[in-house]
C-alpha cells in the first residue's frame, strides 16, 4: 500500500503514521502537511529516517501539488486528517476553517478522483452531530453542528460522501470522539491543563464544568482507522468512540489527582460561546464488525499525563511560541 496521509505532523496524524509503520512493513507513507502552528515535524523525529516515510510540505488547497505528489509516489490510498481543529480559534475567526476544512477537503477529493485513488478515508468528528439531549448518535442521524469548526467539518464530511454518491470515489467517513494521548498541541484540554499545572498555573474550566465528552485514546483511534481501511465499505460512515463519557470536571479532577494537586488550582471561567453540552456516539456498527477500544480511560490517561510530564521539552517551546 502506498499511503498519503494529510496533516501527519499534527496530533492524530503523527500517531497514525507511527502506528502504521510499526504495524506493517510492506507499506510506504507520504506525509503531506502545510505545517501550520499545529504541525510539528518533531512529532515524527523518531521515524523520519526509516526509509518508508517521506515528508512533503504543502497545502491541501493546492490541487496541482497534491496531484503531482499522488502521481510521483504512486499513491493508492489517502487518509485525510488535515484540518483546522481548535473550536476556540474557529469562534475567534472562522475563515481558515472554511478554507482548509471545506475547500481543502474538496481539493483532496478532486485530486483523488482525477488520480484513480482506491481508498479515501475522511476523518470527521462527533461534533458534526451537535449536542445530544439524550441518546448517543448513530451514523444515520442528521448533522446539526454548532461551531464554525464543526460546521466546516460537517461541510467536508458531506462533500466526501457526495464524491461517493456522484463519482463512486471509494470514500469512507469516520466520525470519532475526543482523542487524547501523546503529541497533542498544548492548547487542547488535557495537555493544556497538565502543562499549566506543571508551570504552577491554574486550569481554566468553562462554565460549570459539567459538559460531557466521550474520550478515545489516540492509539485506539489509529487501530480503528486501520480496521476501517481494511474492512470498511465505500460510501459508509463509521462512528468511533471510546465508551468513556466524562464531564470536563471529572477530567480535571483526574489530572489534578495524577499530578498531586488539589481543587484550589481550578479557575471557573466564562463558558465557551455555543458550548455543546454533550457529545455521545453509538459505535455499535464498528463493534459488530469486530473493532472495539482496547485501552481503559484510567490506564491511558495516566500514561498520557506521564508522557507530558516526561516530555516537557516537547510542549514547552510550543507553549512559549503561542504566548
Ligand atoms: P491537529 O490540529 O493536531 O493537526 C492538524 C494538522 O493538519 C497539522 O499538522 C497542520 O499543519 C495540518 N494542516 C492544517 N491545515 C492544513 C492545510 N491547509 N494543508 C495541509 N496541512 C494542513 O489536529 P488533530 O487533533 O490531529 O485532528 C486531526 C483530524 O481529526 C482533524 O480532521 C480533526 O477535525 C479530526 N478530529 C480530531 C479530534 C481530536 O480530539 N483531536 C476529534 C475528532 C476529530
Amino acid at each position: 500500500m502506498n499511503l498519503l496521509v494529510t496533516g501527519g505532523c499534527g496530533f492524530i496524524g503523527s500517531n497514525f503514521i507511527r502506528y502504521m509503520l510499526e504495524t506493517y512493513n510492506d507499506l510506504s507513507i507520504v506525509n503531506y502537511d502545510k505545517l501550520t502552528y499545529a504541525g510539528n515535524p518533531e512529532n515524527l523525529k523518531d521515524i523520519e529516517d526509516c526509509g518508508r516515510y517521506t515528508f512533503v510540505q504543502g497545502d491541501i488547497c493546492d490541487f496541482d501539488l497534491v496531484s503531482s505528489v499522488i502521481s510521483k509516489y504512486n499513491i493508492d490510498t489517502i487518509v485525510h486528517f488535515a484540518a483546522e481543529s481548535h473550536v476556540d480559534r474557529s469562534i475567534d475567526g472562522g475563515y481558515e476553517f472554511v478554507k482548509t476544512n471545506v475547500l481543502g477537503t474538496f481539493t483532496m477529493l478532486d485530486a483523488a478522483l482525477k488520480n484513480g485513488i482506491k481508498r479515501f478515508i475522511h476523518i470527521s468528528t462527533d461534533e458534526v452531530y451537535g449536542s445530544t439531549p439524550d441518546k448517543p448518535f448513530e451514523e444515520i442521524d442528521i448533522l446539526n453542528p454548532s461551531s464554525p469548526y464543526s460546521s466546516s467539518k460537517a461541510g467536508s464530511d458531506l462533500l466526501a460522501l457526495s464524491f461517493f454518491t456522484t463519482h463512486k470515489l471509494p470514500v469512507i467517513v469516520t466520525r470519532c470522539t475526543n482523542n487524547y494521548g501523546p503529541y497533542q498541541y498544548p492548547e487542547k484540554l488535557i495537555p493544556f491543563f497538565v502543562s499549566n499545572l506543571m508551570e504552577g498555573k491554574k486550569v481554566p474550566v468553562y462554565g460549570t464544568g459539567k459538559n460531557i465528552r466521550d474520550w478515545l485514546y489516540v492509539i485506539d483511534h489509529c487501530r480503528a482507522i486501520d480496521f476501517v481501511l481494511h474492512n470498511g465499505i465505500p460510501g459508509e460512515i463509521y462512528n468511533i468512540g471510546g465508551g468513556e463519557e466524562k464531564t470536563n470536571l471529572e477530567i480535571t479532577y483526574k489530572i489534578l489527582e495524577l499530578l498531586g494537586k488539589d481543587e484550589s488550582m481550578i479557575e471557573y471561567v466564562e463558558d465557551r460561546k455555543g458550548h455543546d453540552f454533550r457529545y455521545s456516539l453509538d459505535f455499535g456498527k464498528l463493534r459488530s464488525m469486530g473493532w472495539e477500544p482496547e485501552y481503559s480511560f484510567d490506564d491511558a490517561i495516566e500514561e498520557t499525563v506521564n508522557w507530558y510530564v516526561e516530555n516537557e521539552s516537547w510542549w514547552r517551546p510550543l507553549k512559549e511560541r503561542k504566548a
